[in-house]
């Protein structure tokens, strides 16, 4: 919370204090020079085929860097990157970063591995008039074919207006793929996914949560598993495929794997890291497939 970081002095304000404002402010402030500085680089977690236990995508997630505060994750900074604006520079460094990585991947480890890399895109950036060129000079300039470059979407970023529909719709005639990301914590998930050209639906961590417990009676543990099981259905109805957040024991794997889901995130199967630790991974991989 922000009491307990309340030494960093961009995210300490007092009740009722207007905390976006000050706060933004200072931390605008910070992000800015940090992006100058280039202090943002980007993890890697891998996208694991459920049933040969393989890699075969990863998600882009951003870090900072920080001089004095190490590394700050994105739930403490994407929020304000959001309300100043910064998430445009930020998101296409992301986007850059992830597609030129990606090429050297794919050119390394061949389309089995690579068949899925990704960044999560903003609300803001799909308002930006830039996008669709950043995409496609993003691709143009890595080689990476469009059609391996997944991008993640809330729906609260998708819900609003003709432009950010018209955007996806470009992409999406790109061949770029796009992922309904954290599936079923949104308002209108359903309704969503028909104005929407999604190739991909991401069960939200939530749902993965407490699966594996059955038999302990509770209407919650019921929902969860009625939740995952209406999303693939659902899925298979309209020929998406799914990613299972958030996996974190084996007994969850199993239990998704039993639902149908054939593809996971989590914990579990790897954590987010390096571009060299993801490139030892796939490079052990590989091996593993000559023996
Ligand atoms: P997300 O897109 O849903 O990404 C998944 C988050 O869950 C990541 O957190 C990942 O590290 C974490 N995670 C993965 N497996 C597990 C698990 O088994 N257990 C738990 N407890 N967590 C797991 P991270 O990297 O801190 O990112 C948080 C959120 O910040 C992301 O959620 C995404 O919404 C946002 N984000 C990250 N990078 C970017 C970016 O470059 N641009 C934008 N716009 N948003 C970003
Ligand atoms: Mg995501
Ligand atoms: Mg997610
Ligand atoms: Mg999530």
């Amino acid at each position: 919370s922000a009491k307990q970081r309340g030494k960093d002095n961009w995210v300490r304000f007092a009740p009722g204090m207007e905390r976006p404002v000050v706060a933004d402010a200072q931390l605008g402030a910070d992000l800015r020079r940090g992006l100058e500085a280039g202090e943002f680089r980007v993890v890697y977690q891998p996208l694991v085929d459920l049933h040969l236990n393989r890699v075969i995508g990863v998600e882009a997630l951003v870090r900072w860097q920080h001089p004095t505060r190490g590394v700050v994750s994105p739930a403490d900074f994407i929020p304000a990157a959001e309300r100043t604006g910064l998430i445009v520079p930020l998101g296409r460094f992301v986007l850059r970063e992830t597609c030129r990585q990606a090429a050297q991947w794919l050119a390394e480890f061949g389309p089995e591995v690579l068949q899925k890399a990704g960044p999560n895109v903003s609300a803001r950036q799909l308002h930006d008039p830039d996008f669709v060129d950043d995409v496609r000079a993003a691709l143009a300039d890595s080689g990476l074919p469009g059609e391996l470059l997944v991008l993640e979407l809330t729906e609260s970023a998708v819900l609003r207006g003709q432009q950010v529909s018209r955007a996806l719709h470009e992409l999406h005639d790109m061949g770029v793929r796009l992922a309904l990301d954290d599936f079923g914590t949104g308002e209108s998930s359903l309704s969503l996914l028909r104005a929407f050209p999604a190739s991909i639906v991401k069960l939200d961590k939530s749902f993965v949560d407490g699966i594996e417990l059955d038999d302990d009676g509770t209407p919650e543990a019921a929902a969860r598993q009625a939740v995952a099981r209406a999303v693939i259905q659902m899925a298979g109805a309209l020929d998406l495929d799914t990613v299972a957040e958030g996996i974190e024991n084996e007994e969850q794997a199993e239990r998704l794997r039993r639902l149908g889901y054939s593809l996971g995130q989590g914990f579990h199967l790897a954590e987010p890291m390096s571009p060299a630790e993801v490139g030892a991974m796939l490079a052990g991989q590989r091996v593993a497939d000559a023996a």
